[in-house]
C-alpha cells in the first residue's frame, strides 16, 4: 500500500511539474507555418545603441526585415532607437518590462510586465499586433495563463544563436547555419539582459554572414507577422 501511495503522488508531482514548466493550452509559435526557404530573425533585450543601430545598417545593406522583441526599460532610455526600428519597417515586439524571470512570478506581476511594455511601444507609435516572446522563454503557468486570457500567442524559436554566451562571429554563425532550415525563427541579441558589460559587435557581424550565406541557399527573410498571421 505504501509503495502504491509512494508512486501515485510521485507521479503527481511530475504530473504538476510538467503543466506548470510545458502548460499544455495556448498557443506557442516555435516555427513558421510554411515549407518555403523563409526565415524569422529576431533580436532580443533591445534597444541597445550603439548595436542596435549598427544592426540596422546591417539589415539595410541586405534589404532584409527583422523583428526586434524589445525590453520596457530600454525602450524608455532609447525611444529613438525604436523610433528607427519602426521606420525602416523592422516588426517591434515585447520582451516584458524589466527583463525578469517572467514565468516564476504571480499571473498579476506578468500582466503589468506586458502591459506596461505595450503602452511604452503605442505611445512611441507601433500599431497593429504586438507579438510577445517572454524573458528567458520562460513559458511557464503563470506566463501561459495571462497569455491566454489576452487570446495572444508565445512566440518562441526553434534556433538558438548561443550568442549570449559567445560573441565570437564564427562560432554564432556556424551554430545558426548548422540549424536553419526552412520556416526557422531564429534568436539573437541587440541588448544584453543578463551581462550588462556584454558587447554585440558578434552578433551583428555574424547577422551581415548569416543573411550572405543564407541568401546564397535561396532564403529570404521575413518578419513574424508576415508569415503565421
Ligand atoms: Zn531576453
Amino acid at each position: 500500500m505504501k509503495i502504491i501511495i509512494t508512486a501515485v503522488s510521485g507521479l503527481a508531482t511530475v504530473g504538476l511539474l510538467w503543466i506548470f514548466f510545458r502548460p499544455p493550452f495556448g498557443n506557442n509559435i516555435v516555427h513558421l507555418n510554411t515549407n518555403q526557404r523563409v526565415v524569422a530573425l529576431t533580436y532580443d533585450d533591445g534597444p541597445c545603441p550603439p548595436y542596435t543601430d549598427q544592426l540596422l545598417d546591417v539589415l539595410a545593406k541586405h534589404d532584409v526585415k527583422a523583428t526586434f522583441f524589445m525590453v520596457g526599460n530600454q525602450i524608455k532610455r532609447h525611444p529613438d532607437t525604436v523610433r528607427r526600428v519602426i521606420a525602416e519597417g523592422h516588426q517591434v515586439g515585447n520582451h516584458s518590462y524589466s527583463h525578469p524571470v517572467l514565468g516564476l512570478l504571480p499571473p498579476s506581476y506578468v500582466h503589468r510586465e506586458i502591459e506596461r511594455t505595450d503602452k511604452l511601444l503605442r505611445q512611441i507609435g507601433v500599431t497593429g499586433e504586438i507579438v510577445f516572446r517572454a524573458p528567458i522563454l520562460t513559458r511557464f503557468l503563470p506566463v501561459a495563463w495571462v497569455l491566454a486570457k489576452g487570446n495572444r500567442a508565445h512566440v518562441s524559436c526553434n534556433v538558438w544563436s548561443w550568442d549570449w554566451t559567445t560573441q565570437n562571429p564564427d562560432r554564432i554563425t556556424k551554430m545558426v547555419l548548422g540549424k536553419v532550415k526552412p520556416g526557422s525563427i531564429v534568436v539573437l541579441h541587440d541588448g544584453k539582459a543578463i551581462n550588462r558589460k556584454a558587447n554585440r559587435l558578434g552578433t551583428v557581424e555574424a547577422t551581415d554572414r548569416i543573411i550572405t550565406a543564407l541568401k546564397q541557399d535561396g532564403y529570404r527573410f521575413v518578419r513574424l507577422s508576415d508569415v503565421y498571421n
